[in-house]
């Protein structure tokens, strides 16, 4: 990854039993992200299921996340 910050944060959350949640993408560029959590609004037959998101950039310091190619 582009920083160490969920490493770091998780560091810092574990005297209170804390750490945030992540998800591991292995399609380049890979790497681990923090989770923006989603939730699907209407539920039922035919409706679209929830979508994922990534951030493009770092929420704690602000580096871009995918390298350019
Ligand atoms: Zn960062």
């Amino acid at each position: 990854m582009a920083c160490d910050c969920i490493t770091r944060t998780n560091e810092k959350l574990a005297s209170r039993n804390t750490r945030l949640v992540s998800t591991l993408v292995f399609t380049k560029p890979g790497g681990e992200y923090p989770l923006i959590r989603t939730e699907q609004v209407e539920s039922g037959r035919g409706k679209a299921k929830a979508c994922a998101m990534l951030p493009s950039y770092c929420p704690f310091c602000g580096v871009k996340y995918k390298a350019e190619e």
